[in-house]
């Protein structure tokens, strides 16, 4: 049995909520992930066979490797068709936020919904969300937004819209955000979703290969070199850290999307707990941090990387250099485990 976690006069709301709205605007963080395209394309689809005037639109791209979700074509990109979003969110009757908890996370779309006057739901599962939204249905425990907005529609008596095309998008969310059924799944409920899911005859071999193991040539390359050159371990400190600088990422003609997954690999050597990720971007450097039980990378992101994100899973954005981020990493090491001689040398890459 699936629990009813919502309160019922959320749920109530939300009904309301949508019963008086025509136009309906879907948004999402930026840099999209399977789980932020998933939910709120698997959610404009539904609000669609209800009669709604639904578009989703995101900050920035959705990365080429998950164009394969249905529905991503038709994204207003911000970045790209910036008329368009302006006009659809202009118009806008009733703004969902999916899988973002403050509107920082929305880049300069911000700027835009910000001023509106519109009513905001948010369905969310990260930690700490805004409090500005009229509705907010945020469950940091939940494995994923997708997995929300599945319990949304049970609860609101919905699930019988739920076809093949919404369903595979749901569960592109809970597959990537579970890093494929490994962690942030430990509610037997997650199982029960999943298995409701299924009996809608999705392709869940083929939504699986792509959305888990699909790279280009390059793409696997560029893991190999970052896995081989680029990764330094730090044993005592169950540390391991990845950089990728722009001229490496260049070489290996990078797209977005192609070091995905790369953060976890450090996990799987058993000395390893948590792992960092810096790659130099145009503007600023990406910092992705992931973690095994019991370390919060979400405070470490927040501290030092302008950040946040879950507790085991966490990003965020340093502006500065490269050299920079690095030496933050090292501060962290310094600040987490004083008594250890953290300086760069003892790195196992550099002992070599
Ligand atoms: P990733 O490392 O895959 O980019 O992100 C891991 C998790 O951290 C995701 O849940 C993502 O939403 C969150 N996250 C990534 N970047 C940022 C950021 O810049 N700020 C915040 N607050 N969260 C982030
Ligand atoms: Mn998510």
């Amino acid at each position: 049995m699936i629990s009813p976690i919502i309160e019922e006069k959320t749920i109530e709301r939300l009904r309301a909520y949508i019963n008086s709205a025509q136009r309906i605007v879907i948004t999402c963080h930026k840099s999209p992930d399977g789980d932020a395209l998933g939910s709120s394309l698997a959610l404009c689809h539904i609000l669609r066979r209800l009669g709604k005037d639904v578009v989703v639109v995101t900050p920035d791209m959705a990365p080429k490797s998950l164009e394969f979700i249905p529905g991503v074509r038709e994204l207003v990109v911000y970045t790209k068709h910036e008329l368009r979003a302006r006009n659809v969110l202009k118009d806008a009757q009733l703004l969902f936020c999916l899988d973002f908890n403050s509107m920082k996370r929305i880049d300069r779309l911000a700027e835009l919904v910000g001023p509106l006057n519109v009513r905001r739901v948010l369905i969310d599962h990260h930690l700490d969300p805004d409090d500005d939204f009229d509705i907010s249905i945020s469950f940091p425990e939940s494995s994923s937004t997708c997995e929300l907005v599945f319990r949304v529609l049970m609860q609101m008596g919905l699930l019988r819209m739920m076809d093949r095309h919404a369903a595979s998008c749901l569960y592109v969310g809970l597959l990537t955000d579970t890093g494929g059924f490994a962690y942030s799944c430990d509610n037997p409920e997650f199982y029960e979703i999943l298995a409701s899911i299924l009996r809608r005859r999705i392709d869940r071999i083929g939504l699986y290969n792509k959305a888990m193991n699909t790279f280009s040539a390059d793409s696997v390359r560029l893991q190999g070199y970052a896995l081989s050159e680029k990764m330094e371990l730090f044993p005592e400190q169950g540390a391991a850290l990845i950089t990728l600088s722009k001229e490496e990422l260049e070489r290996f003609n990078y797209n977005r999307g192609d070091t995905e997954t790369l953060v976890n690999k450090p996990l799987a050597i058993p000395e390893i707990y948590w792992s960092v990720f810096l790659r130099e971007d145009a503007d600023k450097i990406k910092v992705s941090c992931r973690s095994q039980g019991d370390f919060s990378v979400s405070d470490i992101c927040a501290r030092y990387f302008n950040g946040g994100g879950h507790f085991n899973a966490a990003g965020g954005d340093y502006v500065g250099s490269l050299d920079e981020a690095i030496a933050a990493f090292h501060q962290v090491l310094n600040d987490l485990f004083p008594d250890n001689d953290n300086s760069q040398e003892q790195s196992i890459q550099e002992q070599e």
